[in-house]
């Protein structure tokens, strides 16, 4: 294998969504780590990384030098400082007070105009995430089954995108995960973590192969095409875990 960094998609790749790492796909990620440098790209806030990626991970320090997580789409980037023994954050790149008003507003009538029924959500329905603000129809803290039911081919949550970028055109939406809707600044998609990735390890597309399982038109890996990596689209995790493995072997 030539491709020296792996970049993957969390929610529906590495793990179910939202649903913490399985624990035969937390062993071959550390084999990669041994040999690889691996990034891992998710919509969620790095602290739903610690709860769902993180504390399954059972990697010694050396490894986990290796890995650089990207929450929030790349808008933020965490790596492992060996001496502290902790993760420490890279960069961050905000909302500001201002937009991140303006974005909860036009999601709240979003929700009002398309009449899509949001009663009785499991935890908060609209989160911000800092460089994100996230919508989740069945709010944040769902379980899977409730989850999967509720949108699953997207009509729900086509009507509420439609309205956003009506009201909020200067920013980036997209479906993303099982029930939510990410709104982020401009540009700040995969393809913007792919490029951060290519900047910070001073590497170029040649040198990065990409794992999703959205990479259809208008899925939330979509935007990874555009930049000219190379791009595996997977099942779920355990397609994922397969691919993985042939890299180690
Ligand atoms: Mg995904």
């Amino acid at each position: 294998m030539n491709q020296k960094v792996i970049v993957c998609d969390l929610d529906g790749t590495l793990a179910p969504s939202k649903a913490s790492l399985e624990k035969s796909m937390a062993d071959v990620l550390c084999k990669v780590l041994e040999k690889h440098k691996l990034a891992v790209i998710s919509g969620g806030a790095y602290k739903q990384f610690q709860k769902q990626f993180l504390t399954h991970l059972e990697c010694d320090g050396e490894k986990l030098q290796n890995l650089y997580l990207f929450p929030t789409n790349g808008s933020g980037c965490y790596i492992f400082d060996k001496e502290k023994n902790d993760w420490i954050s890279l960069y961050e790149e905000n909302l500001t007070e201002e937009e991140r008003k303006e974005i909860f507003s036009a999601f709240e009538k979003a929700i009002k105009e398309s009449d899509v029924d949001v009663s009785d959500p499991y935890g908060i329905l609209i989160e911000d995430r800092g460089g994100q603000v996230t919508f989740s129809g069945r709010g944040q803290e769902a379980p899977l089954d409730v989850k999967q039911k509720w949108d699953p081919d997207q009509e729900k949550r086509k009507k509420i995108v439609e309205i956003l970028k009506r009201e909020i055109p200067e920013f980036e939406v997209r479906i993303g995960g099982a029930t939510s809707v990410d709104v982020t600044g401009k540009g700040i998609t995969k393809a913007y973590a792919i490029r951060k990735i290519e900047e910070l390890l001073k590497i170029g597309k040649e040198d990065i192969v990409f794992l999703g399982d959205a990479l259809f038109p208008g899925g939330n890996d979509s935007s990874a095409k555009e930049t000219g990596v190379e791009c595996i689209s997977v099942s779920g995790p355990e397609e994922a875990e397969k691919i993985l493995l042939s890299y180690v072997v």
